[in-house]
């Protein structure tokens, strides 16, 4: 009987949050502080929550939070002006902006308009470019987390056969990316809803990622006995918060596991910090300039 192995992202996050406050006192010691602004339009009580969560972490770390809360009437032309002012305040290194913006405003938009080396969250199609590439960037928090998780726990990716479920340009398709960087050289199956035959291609896998938002997806018919599972999802049912794997139809196939809640959910937050303190000292080392201006098509 296999003695399935929690991976807890609660811990890991602790010692990621432990690295960037550290990394912020030694800043602190060139007399550079961090700062994080946040950017939430309307009153989307989740989004409150996920911001409120972020900006409290940020100051428990030494980050100044600087956050932005603008009504659910404002215009684009508003947010656009925000964020080129963030991008050019030196107070600020990390910009998040709380998506999904209301109806009216455009995310993909707003997003595109942070300076790529202060964009917390990674999502800039330059930084997403870079990652295609293989070159350093600001990488997205999610899978970044992800990465981290199994790195934390000594789970061994190089030659593995990693089957990623779900090819959102948030979490599937970058996680995918990062597993098959030269160095990680994970072998990776990106999977999605046309997949035939999905729990067999899972079944394949020695690390299989659930990042679909299907409750409980992941059964045991998906996992090869020992194989690791990592659950992206966040999915609100009658029964609470659960995962898109069975976590307790798992116990006892899967090698090692990741909860939900307490699983990849505190990575996301402890990357967006880990994110932020790499573009402070990137900053540090420029001497404060923005790598580029950014232009604006209006
Ligand atoms: P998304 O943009 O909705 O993408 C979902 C992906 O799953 C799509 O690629 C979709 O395939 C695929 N899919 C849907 N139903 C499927 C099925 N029955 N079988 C196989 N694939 C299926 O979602 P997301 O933003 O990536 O988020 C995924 C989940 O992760 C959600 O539960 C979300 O709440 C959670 N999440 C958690 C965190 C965290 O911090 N823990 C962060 C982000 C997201 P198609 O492309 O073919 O439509």
């Amino acid at each position: 009987m296999i003695e399935t192995q929690l991976l807890s992202g609660t811990v890991v996050a602790a010692a990621v949050k432990e690295e960037v406050a550290a990394r912020v006192v030694a800043l602190a010691k060139r007399d550079k502080s961090v700062g994080l602004a946040t950017v939430l339009v309307g009153e989307d009580p989740a989004s409150e929550v996920y911001v409120r969560n972020k900006r409290r972490t940020a100051e428990n770390l030494g980050i100044k939070s600087i956050h932005h809360q603008l009504p659910a009437d404002t215009s684009q032309g508003e947010v656009d002006d925000l964020i080129l002012r963030l991008n050019e305040d030196p107070a600020v290194n990390g910009i998040l902006v709380q998506l999904p913006l209301p109806a009216g405003l455009d995310g993909e938009r707003t997003v595109n308009l942070i300076d790529p080396t202060k964009d917390a969250d990674g999502l800039h199609p330059s930084n997403l470019g870079k990652l295609i590439l293989g070159r350093p960037g600001l990488t997205p928090c999610t899978p970044t987390g992800v990465m981290r998780i199994l790195e934390h726990y000594g789970i061994e990716v190089t030659g593995r056969h990693a089957v990623v479920i779900g090819r959102s340009f948030l979490v599937g398709r970058p996680l995918a990316l990062l597993f098959n960087q030269k160095g990680v050289d994970a072998t990776v199956t990106m999977a999605h809803s046309r997949t035939p035959n999905l729990a067999a291609v899972a079944r394949a896998a020695d690390i299989v990622v659930a990042a679909v938002g299907v409750p409980k997806l992941v059964g045991p018919d998906f996992v090869k006995p020992g194989a690791t599972v990592i659950d992206v999802g966040i999915n609100r049912t009658d029964d609470g918060l659960v995962g898109d794997a069975d976590f307790e139809a798992l116990q006892g196939i899967a090698g090692a596991m990741t909860p939900v809640p307490k699983g990849v959910g505190p990575m996301t937050v402890a990357m967006l910090m880990h994110n932020t303190v790499t573009a402070a000292e990137a900053a540090c080392s420029r001497g404060n300039r923005p790598s580029s201006p950014v232009v604006v098509e209006r």
